[in-house]
């Protein structure tokens, strides 16, 4: 759809001066409108009204959302603006209004680094820019393809648009939204964690990155209430008790900001062909008719055939694998033995349950709250909860985690809303009445904790809308990958092919595998080599 879509609209865009003189339009057939209440801060209206406008590109699936203003009117005509200028800077890159843009502000970041790098250190200029100037070609404008919308990718995209501010990226997530494990859930009433809720700082190369972002604002120290832990053996590398390691809060909104809100982002996408052309050296993705000089995968399920079928229902070899088997010839000994140990990569699934109680019982749970001493005890169904604490709108908001054995025992639940079988489509099996199985009893589990700590909350009804204001589990199918100490994997912390002009990366690389510092490392890493080469 998206090639017949680009093939379309080219013929008027075909010269550099049309394209400045004309107009980009969308025809309203190719939009889909909905009209959502809004969130955050705006009063009360912005909160109960649905004057929230969110427009979806159905040739492209651009999705924007716009609750700028109080008035219906004003934000269906933002949104349309939004709207366009995202879809012309897909179809005309750095050619386009946003692409000018980001060519600009990027710009001026690289050179206020280079400037604040050269005061803290100033040898490093002379050597840093003779180095450079060999090895990198700043004017280069590669089009690039990013599959996978995390904090790899967004941490890709920073940094790659810091050192070629000229490149072409899109983005291709087939979630809903950015963030993937990072993500926050938007419930209408408010937006929370329910898969990472934080990341900690173990190396000197990510405290210097995180310093930067923390002078600049784009992430904050977080004083979390957590609890809750089973017992210490199975806590895990990413369980850090507040009291030891500094946590910095992690959000949607995070990743968004290191992707600039003006690259590309295809939601709802799922890559699932793809095909390099040694001949032109390019890539080529599902239908499109757009090309790629490099592909940047940031989740390993492309390269793992079982999990591959196991998600997608189809009993083949994962998109990547096929893509490089006529390819083999040109891959190094030491590349394929990498691309072996991602295939075999092992992870650990985990449910979590979102729970945002609200009125009384918010208030009486937040009250008599044990916070800092309660924990889970002799449950096998619950490991850990993480709770922030009560909201200044009132509401008092818990994610549960399930424990990785009664998520195993389960097995896989997918409801009909997963992102898999929205986007998997035929042959993934969903199936909401597992799905409301699993709620039911993480919420008895939970209660019977609530009810060990605080008195007389053995009567919270979860129907009560009066009581909930929001409760549903999220399947994490591939929660934490498990580290693999006999690969080769940990030795590095992405995986370049040169002959096919690839990069695998990812928190499965390194030594500390599963963490947003490994990921974030890890996709600033990929962004490095491509100018390195
Ligand atoms: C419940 C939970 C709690 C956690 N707690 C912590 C913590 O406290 N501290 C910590 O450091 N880490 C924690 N983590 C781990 C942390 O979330 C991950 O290390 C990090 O988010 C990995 O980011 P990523 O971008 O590499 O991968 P992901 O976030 O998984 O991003 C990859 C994206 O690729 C998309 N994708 C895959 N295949 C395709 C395709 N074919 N087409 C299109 N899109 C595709 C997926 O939808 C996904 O969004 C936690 C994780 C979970 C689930």
């Amino acid at each position: 759809m998206l090639s017949s879509y680009l093939k379309l609209t080219r013929k008027s865009f075909s010269t550099k001066s049309a394209l400045n003189k004309s107009k980009f339009i969308i025809q309203e057939q190719e939009i889909l409108e909905k009209f959502v209440k809004g969130s955050g801060p705006g009063g009360q209206k912005i909160n109960k009204c649905r004057h929230c406008v969110q427009l979806t590109h159905i040739p492209t699936s651009i999705h924007v959302s716009c609750q700028d203003t109080r008035s219906l009117t004003s934000n269906r005509k933002i949104a349309r603006k939004l709207l366009t200028e995202k879809v012309e800077h897909l179809k005309n890159g750095i050619e386009s209004k946003i692409g000018r843009r980001i060519s600009k502000v990027q710009k001026k970041k690289a050179r206020n680094k280079r400037r604040s790098k050269l005061q803290s250190n100033p040898d490093s200029e002379t050597t840093t820019t003779a180095a450079n100037s060999k090895k990198f070609k700043i004017n280069d404008a590669p089009r690039i393809r990013v599959i996978g919308g995390g904090i790899t990718a967004a941490a890709f995209v920073d940094r790659i648009l810091e050192l070629l501010p000229k490149a072409d990226i899109l983005v291709s997530e087939m979630g809903r939204g950015m963030g993937g494990r990072c993500a926050t859930r938007d419930t209408g009433a408010m937006k929370f964690s329910h898969g990472c809720p934080a990341f900690d700082i173990r190396t000197s190369e990510f405290q210097t990155i995180v310093d930067d972002w923390t002078k600049e604002k784009i992430v904050q120290v977080w004083h979390p209430l957590r609890l809750g832990i089973i017992n210490t053996e199975t806590m895990k590398s990413t369980d850090i008790p507040s009291d030891q390691h500094t946590l910095y809060q992690l959000s949607s909104r995070f990743c968004k900001h290191l992707m600039t809100d003006n690259v590309p982002f295809q939601s709802n996408t799922l890559i699932n062909q793809m095909e390099y052309s040694n001949e032109h050296s390019k890539w080529k993705f599902n239908d499109e008719s757009i090309e790629h000089d490099w592909l940047i995968v940031t989740s390993p399920v492309v390269a793992h055939s079982k999990r591959w079928s196991n998600s997608f229902g189809k009993d083949t070899d994962a998109p990547l694998c096929k893509a490089l088997a006529n390819n083999m010839d040109h891959v190094s000994y030491h590349q394929k033995s990498m691309l072996n140990d991602i295939n075999e990569i092992e992870s650990k699934s985990i449910i979590s349950l979102l729970t945002v109680f609200k009125g009384e019982t918010a208030q009486r749970l937040a009250k008599s709250f044990p916070y800092e001493m309660a924990h889970v005890q002799n449950s096998s169904v619950i490991e850990k909860i993480v709770c922030e604490g009560m909201t200044s709108d009132g509401l008092f908001p818990l994610v549960v985690h399930s424990t990785e054995t009664y998520s195993n025992d389960i097995g896989r639940i997918r409801g009909s809303g997963s992102s898999i079988s929205k986007v998997g489509k035929e042959g993934v099996p969903s199936s909401n009445q597992k799905q409301q199985q699993v709620e039911d009893t993480m919420r008895e589990e939970l209660l019977k904790c609530l009810t060990l700590w605080i008195d007389e909350v053995n009567d919270i009804d979860f129907s009560d809308e009066k009581e909930i204001d929001y409760s549903a589990v999220h399947s994490w199918s591939a929660a934490f990958p498990i580290k693999n100490e006999s690969g080769m994997l940990k030795d590095h912390l992405s995986l370049h092919i040169p002959s096919s002009n690839l990069i695998l990366c990812g928190d499965y690389f390194g030594k500390d595998v599963g963490r947003v510092e490994t990921a974030i490392l890890s996709g600033r890493d990929a962004a490095e080599t491509i100018l390195r080469n």
